[in-house]
């Protein structure tokens, strides 16, 4: 079943196709499996990172720019494309269509540049946004902190000023990518004595400053994708302090709210894809006789295409130009759920072999078999971005218009 979001679309998209077909350099799409890598890939995968180095991404990523269609959601003035979700999901279907991967920035391209945009004055979106674009400035999320995960509002790092500077002191943790950035998005404790959701800021900081260090933080996997990190004493001009001071909790709201238009009309084919090798590998291992696997198989699939299906409404929801809200909780949970099941099944299918770890030096010294890599690494989806329980208070809260929850007052 396609989608018909009328003529101008059908337009864009031809002229997508076209201009891919024309910019692509030839080889990219064999290098790696970008769909597979894109989505499903997620924690646990080192192949894009390998990826990105060959040349052939290099002269793609000069294309793009040349183009401005990296991070081209933003609006033209900020060096974006300027294109509206239903257009950012017709590219993404397209880029994935050629088996060419969308140049991303990362969390300076989803989270800091559109909370910059949002919240930042002229002049720091001159200076912020294009180096985010350039892939000069690579973010990190400094928000989780040693017990405040899911209640952010209770973070303890702290921000003090000191004549046209901040003073940022404090533990982060869990901070994905933090080995690769070199900036960091920080929230800190600006003013200890209102309402704890008063006193925060939102800070801009460098993380390759001698005062802040980090240490890896192992993930059963065997990979280390996050880090904890130690920041002490580290100064930022006052100009990082995004929104002004103690204005940062609304910041972080658009940072945690901000829609990436389209994305779930995508989600399903990385999934569908994820599906079908591992009906493949119950195939040659025999399982495909089993009744149960077959079953199991069968819920798999129809859970790809209900994924397949909330994609299409949601883009039919942005053509008709109704913005996303508790839909994105729903998906979330769908998919993370999702994929902690299809890793149980992938395990049971792999039976005995799935307990025994590959010979090599693959996932940094602590080798895993594709499989086993997305049942451990899958168990990350359900709580990164929001815990399952997280979005099912959401849900209960804003798509149901269920009572709140009963929160104890801090
Ligand atoms: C792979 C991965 C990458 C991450 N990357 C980053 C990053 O880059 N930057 C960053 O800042 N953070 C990052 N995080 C941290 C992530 O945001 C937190 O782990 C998450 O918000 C949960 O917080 P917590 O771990 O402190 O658990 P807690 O908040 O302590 O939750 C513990 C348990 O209690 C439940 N719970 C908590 N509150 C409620 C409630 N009100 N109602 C019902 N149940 C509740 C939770 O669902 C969970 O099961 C990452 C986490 C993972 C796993």
């Amino acid at each position: 079943m396609e989608l018909d979001l009328g003529p101008d679309i059908a337009e864009f998209r031809a002229q997508t196709r076209e201009w891919i077909f024309g910019h692509a350099p030839a080889g990219l799409a064999e290098l790696t499996d970008w769909n597979n890598v894109v989505t499903t890939g997620g924690y646990g995968s080192d192949r894009r990172a390998e990826a990105t180095r060959h040349p052939a991404y290099a002269q793609w990523e000069a294309e793009l720019q040349q183009a401005r269609l990296i991070c081209p959601q933003w609006p033209e003035e900020f060096g974006g494309k300027g294109l509206d979700a239903v257009r950012v999901a017709v590219f993404n279907e397209e880029l994935y269509r050629a088996r060419v991967p969308r140049v991303v920035r990362g969390m300076g391209e989803s989270l800091v540049g559109p909370s910059v945009i949002v919240h930042g004055t002229p002049e720091q979106q001159a200076y912020f946004l294009p180096r985010i674009i350039t892939g000069e400035d690579v973010y990190c999320q400094g928000f989780s902190e040693p017990g405040t995960g899911s209640d952010l509002a209770g973070l303890q790092t702290k921000g003090e000023v000191d004549g046209d500077e901040i003073v940022i002191t404090g533990q982060k943790l869990w901070t994905s990518g933090a080995a690769r950035a070199n900036k960091m998005f920080v929230l800190c404790r600006t003013d200890p004595t209102v309402e704890k959701h008063a006193g925060i800021s939102f800070v801009l900081i460098d993380f390759t400053d001698p005062k802040v260090s980090y240490r890896p933080v192992r993930q059963m996997s065997g990979a280390a994708e996050f880090c904890e990190d130690f920041l002490d004493g580290v100064r930022a001009p006052m100009f990082n302090v995004i929104g002004g001071l103690n204005n940062g909790w609304r910041v972080a709201m658009t940072t945690l709210g901000y829609e990436r238009g389209g994305s779930a009309s995508v989600l399903h084919l990385a999934y569908q894809r994820e599906f079908w090798e591992l009906a493949e590998t119950a195939r040659k291992r025999g399982s495909n006789a089993d009744p149960l696997i077959r079953q199991r198989l069968a819920w798999a699939y129809s859970q790809v295409e209900i994924m397949r299906f909330a994609g299409l409404r949601a883009l039919a929801a942005l053509a008709q130009g109704r913005r996303p809200g508790p839909e994105a909780s729903i998906n979330k949970l769908f998919w993370s759920e999702y994929h902690k099941k299809l890793g149980e099944i992938a395990m049971d299918i792999e039976g005995t072999d799935g307990l025994i770890r590959p010979e090599g030096d693959g996932n940094h010294g602590y080798p895993t078999t594709h499989w086993q890599n997305v049942f451990l690494a899958s168990r990350a989806g359900s709580i990164y971005s929001g815990t399952s329980e997280i979005q099912r208070n959401i849900i209960a809260e804003r798509a149901l218009g269920l009572p709140k929850e009963p929160r104890v007052q801090a």
